[in-house]
């Protein structure tokens, strides 16, 4: 089978659109690690895309926040003024969609969540500590997340299940996924925070079991715009053309 796999729209049309057209026809099915609104301007866009797509979605904190059913003490005063922004357009459909979102998944050997196995909306696995931790936490081949917007993989290798290594993917176009454990994470779609401002995904062919990591610009300038109009944060406007 072959997947796309995309994380942290976050409410930007823009670069779900410009990832949609990549895709093409070209996978049977799209699977999204979370946090489809929250930052941007187009929460009920975004979450009708998502639904018309059927894709197979987990819930993100974003996503919870959002809803007024997770804490947003965690949240910075940009993140939490976008949030409140987001709850007052939530139409009742979409509203409703994102409450039904589980916040884990697993779909043959495949976990997904959007933050960590141990702690699905919460946990940012950015360390090889953490995530060799999370390795105890699930029990499928391998653990897809989203949350940190940064894309990486973490490998388990099978002669020595103690010795977590995190690779940058950065630059490369293509893993094999042949042995060993893995814990892989697409990076933000919607708010990418690596210093390349263009929509990371991951195209997954579970059959040669190969991961390609994939790079999409969009016009970051027509997404600034539509928060300028939303009257959101200058930050979180301002991120999106440095990638940060
Ligand atoms: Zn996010």
């Amino acid at each position: 089978m072959r997947l796309a796999v995309i994380s942290d729209i976050h409410a930007n049309l823009a670069a779900l659109e410009a990832v949609l057209e990549d895709i093409g026809d070209s996978v049977d099915r799209i699977w999204c690690l979370g946090d489809i609104v929250g930052y941007g301007p187009d929460p009920n866009e975004c979450v009708e895309r998502v639904r018309r797509e059927d894709m197979v979605c987990v819930a993100g904190n974003h996503d919870r926040v959002c809803l007024g059913k997770a804490d947003p003490l965690e949240f910075n005063p940009d993140a939490r003024r976008a949030c409140r922004w987001t709850m007052e357009q939530l139409t009742p459909e979409n509203w409703e969609f994102l409450d039904r979102l589980p916040v884990s998944l697993v779909i043959g050997d495949f976990t997904l969540v959007h933050g960590s196995p141990r702690e699905p909306l919460w946990e940012y696995i950015t360390q090889p500590e953490a995530a060799q931790d999370n390795f105890g936490f699930f029990d499928s081949w391998a653990c897809l997340v989203g949350h940190t917007h940064v894309p990486l993989a973490f490998y388990l290798p099978p002669w020595d299940m103690a010795s977590c290594e995190r690779r940058w993917l950065g630059g490369l176009e293509r893993l094999e996924l042949k042995e060993g454990r893995w814990i892989l994470n697409p990076g933000g779609l919607g708010q990418p925070r690596d210093g390349d401002p263009s929509s990371p995904y991951f195209i997954l062919d579970t059959e040669a079991m190969t991961l390609e990591i994939r790079r999409v610009p969009y016009p970051v300038e027509v997404t600034q715009r539509r928060m300028e109009e939303a009257g959101l944060p200058g930050n979180l406007i301002l991120r999106l053309a440095f990638g940060w």
